[in-house]
Formats: structure tokens, C-alpha cells, sequence
């Protein structure tokens, strides 16, 4: 079969002919219907080596959707033929937290990780760019139902972790219009998405579908600001030396409650604490490679949360399947065959990407 591999470090991927897997005790075989690309693809190929706990090689591809294949003698699970979406991030399965299914906070990742086995599907674990992809467990599907798999894709990365960002947030955003937002619309609060790429776009749905707050959406592209627009947020704008103020003024003059930073940059960084309320919420989502210095007293506003997500959990994961399936949140795509997934991931890389780039066989 196909599949789309990381060779080695500073890449580039390599599109190679690989054996079709055998799925034995637990494992289920998945016939890949779609597979997303994500900027942690750059972001691995791209790494130095030694810099992830990761072998070389294996199949890129962690926001896969499919139809299942094949079941080893003892998988459990959705049946043959049923469609799917892979939950990603797959932990020790044993553990509390992969227990409640938040495999993505599994306590044994250090050692998962001295042992190099990989952080998940398609991150040093053969992934779905490929024509079929082996799951170590049917616990690790969701069903999806009628949802193109071009829909569902997406929802099991960009969707998912998005939702459980916004999860994240939740609490800092008041419901009773005491929040910081002004400027009308939208209820009291008020929340910045810096980057409005295949997770902002998806964040901004998620926010305007599960919160009442003012979304204000900032890109360094006019495209990614009218796709902002089109998914519901309240104000957009271009990055300028200006633009925390300019969002401070559309939160009422103090601040936002939150910020939801899918570039993690320096700049995205510096904007986003420039930007917030004290006592508000920054959620750092993209992987950057900004820092930021914490320190009492020092340049952080008073009362400042800041989170790292990482992915999201299995419950999460069925319930944006289930926004989607409602038509609430709808992923925008720009598809390309599998045998083309090199220039897909160099059309990404430069910045012309609208929503997500998904990857059909
Ligand atoms: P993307 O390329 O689709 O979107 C990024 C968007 O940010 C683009 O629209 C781009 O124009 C915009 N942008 C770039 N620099 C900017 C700046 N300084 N200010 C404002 N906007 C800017 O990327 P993506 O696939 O959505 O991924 C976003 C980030 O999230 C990446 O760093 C990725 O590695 C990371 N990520 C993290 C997790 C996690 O679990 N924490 C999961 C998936 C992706
Ligand atoms: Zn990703
Ligand atoms: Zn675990």
C-alpha cells in the first residue's frame, strides 16, 4: 500500500510503497478514507533530530477518518464496515487518565516516551497518510455515521483540540454580560483566536456554538480573516503594532477574558498578554516556539491562567463529532489526492492554505 513517511529529520516526506498491515489481538484495521495535514506535520518534519522522543521511520498522518478493515482475534469495538474517526493521542490504556479517556494527559507519557514509541497516530506511530492504518485498540474509534470522512478527519485533531481549548476557557467567560466585552453582540465576554488556520477557524465555530462570548479573530492574512468571518467572529484584524490595543478597545476598554493563541510565537505571545484583563485566561495552543517569563511581580497581567493544551479527550472527541454531525461546526477543506500529499504539505507551509488541507486516497 501507499503511505506518506517521515524518512528523517528536516525531511522531506516520501511517498513510498509500504506492506499492508495484519491486525493481531487487539488491533483494528482501518481503510483510511482521509487524512488531515496539520502544521505539527512542519512542525516534526522540521524538527532536529533527538528534539522528539520519536524513531524514524514512520507514516505521517494524525487526524485520520475511515472504514473499518479488518479486526485482530481479540479487538472489541465498532464493527467491520462501520466508519470512523481515530482518536489520536494514544497512551498506555491503563492508566487513570487514559481510564476516563483522556489518553492525551496519560500519566505513563515519560515512559512511553524513554522507550520512543511514539506520542500518537502519525507522531512516531505509523499514521493514516496511507492507504490503510493499523489502531492498537478499538477503544481508540469513535463512530461518525453518515459524516464524510473529509468532515471527520479534521474534527479528530483540529476539531478536537480546539474544543478542548475552549473547554479549557469556559469557566473564565461570565455568561451575565460582567465580562469585559462591549462593543455589542454576543453577551458579556469576550475571547481573542490568534490564528485562524485549520484549529482557529474551527475554535471560532466552537466559541460562537458553546459560548456566548465576542469573538475577535486575528491573522496575519486577509483570507484567514474572511474565513473568521464567515465561521461567525464578531471583529477580525490584521496583526499590527497596534492590534492589542485595537482588541482591548473591543473588549470594553479592559481587556479580554481570554485568549486562545494557535501560533505560539513570540509576536502571538506579546499580543496575547498585551490584550488580556487581569484575571484572564491564555490558553497556548500553537507551537511556536514563543516563551514567555513568569515572574512576581513582572510583564503578566494579575491573575493570569495560562494553559498548554495538548489534543483533547475521547469524550470531547465524540462530542464534536456530534456538533458536527448537527450541522453546527463544519470543517472548510481543500482536498488533494494522497499521491499528492508532498505538494499539500509545501502549499501549507506557505501560508496558502484556507481551513484544513485533507488528504483523500
Ligand atoms: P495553520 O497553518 O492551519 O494555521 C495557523 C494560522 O495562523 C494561519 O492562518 C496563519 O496565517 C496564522 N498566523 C501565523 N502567524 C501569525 C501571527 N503572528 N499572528 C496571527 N496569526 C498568525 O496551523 P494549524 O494546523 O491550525 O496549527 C496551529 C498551531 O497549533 C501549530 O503550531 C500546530 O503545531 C499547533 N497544534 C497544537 C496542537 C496541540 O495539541 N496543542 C494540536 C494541533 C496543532
Ligand atoms: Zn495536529
Ligand atoms: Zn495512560
Amino acid at each position: 500500500m501507499r503511505a506518506v513517511r517521515m524518512t528523517h529529520w528536516g525531511g522531506p516526506p516520501v511517498l513510498t510503497e509500504v506492506a499492508r498491515p495484519t491486525p493481531r489481538a487487539d488491533e483494528v484495521l482501518i481503510r483510511v478514507e482521509a487524512a488531515g495535514v496539520c502544521r505539527s506535520d512542519l512542525h516534526v518534519l522540521d524538527a532536529r533530530p533527538g528534539a522528539l522522543p520519536y524513531r524514524t521511520p514512520f507514516t505521517l498522518g494524525h487526524e485520520v477518518a475511515g472504514r473499518v478493515a479488518e479486526l485482530g482475534p481479540g479487538a472489541t469495538g465498532p464493527a467491520v464496515g462501520e466508519r470512523v474517526a481515530v482518536y489520536g493521542p494514544w497512551g498506555c490504556g491503563l492508566c487513570s487518565r487514559c481510564a476516563a479517556g483522556a489518553e492525551n494527559y496519560c500519566d505513563r507519557r515519560a515512559d512511553l516516551d524513554a522507550v520512543r514509541t511514539g506520542t500518537g497516530v502519525g507522531l512516531g506511530r505509523d499514521g493514516g497518510m496511507a492507504d490503510f492504518l493499523l489502531v492498537p485498540s478499538g477503544r481508540l474509534l469513535v463512530p461518525v455515521g453518515d459524516l464524510p470522512s473529509a468532515q471527520a478527519a479534521p474534527l479528530s485533531d483540529a476539531g478536537l483540540t480546539a474544543y478542548h481549548a475552549v473547554s479549557g476557557i469556559r469557566p473564565a467567560l461570565p455568561l451575565d454580560g460582567s465580562g469585559g466585552g462591549g462593543g455589542g453582540g454576543g453577551g458579556g465576554a469576550s475571547v481573542a483566536v490568534i490564528g485562524v488556520g485549520g484549529l482557529g477557524h474551527l475554535a471560532v465555530q466552537i466559541l460562537r456554538a458553546t459560548t456566548s462570548a465576542r469573538v475577535l479573530a486575528v491573522d496575519v492574512r486577509e483570507e484567514a480573516l474572511a474565513l473568521a468571518d464567515a465561521c461567525g467572529a464578531h471583529f477580525g484584524t490584521l496583526l499590527r503594532p497596534d492590534t492589542a490595543e485595537v482588541l482591548r478597545r473591543q473588549a470594553g476598554g479592559i481587556g479580554v477574558d481570554a485568549v486562545l493563541d494557535f501560533v505560539g510565537s513570540h509576536s502571538s505571545l506579546e499580543l496575547a498578554v498585551g490584550a488580556l484583563r487581569a484575571g484572564g485566561e491564555l490558553a497556548v495552543v500553537g507551537s511556536g516556539g514563543g516563551e514567555l517569563t513568569v515572574r512576581k511581580p513582572g510583564g503578566l497581567p494579575p491573575g493570569v491562567r495560562i494553559s498548554l493544551p495538548f489534543w483533547g479527550t475521547r469524550p470531547e472527541l465524540e462530542e464534536v463529532v456530534a456538533l458536527a454531525r448537527k450541522g453546527v461546526v463544519r470543517v472548510e477543506t481543500e482536498e488533494f489526492a494522497l499521491s499528492s500529499a508532498p505538494e499539500a504539505i509545501d502549499r501549507l507551509r506557505s501560508g496558502q492554505t484556507r481551513g484544513r488541507t485533507v488528504l483523500v486516497p
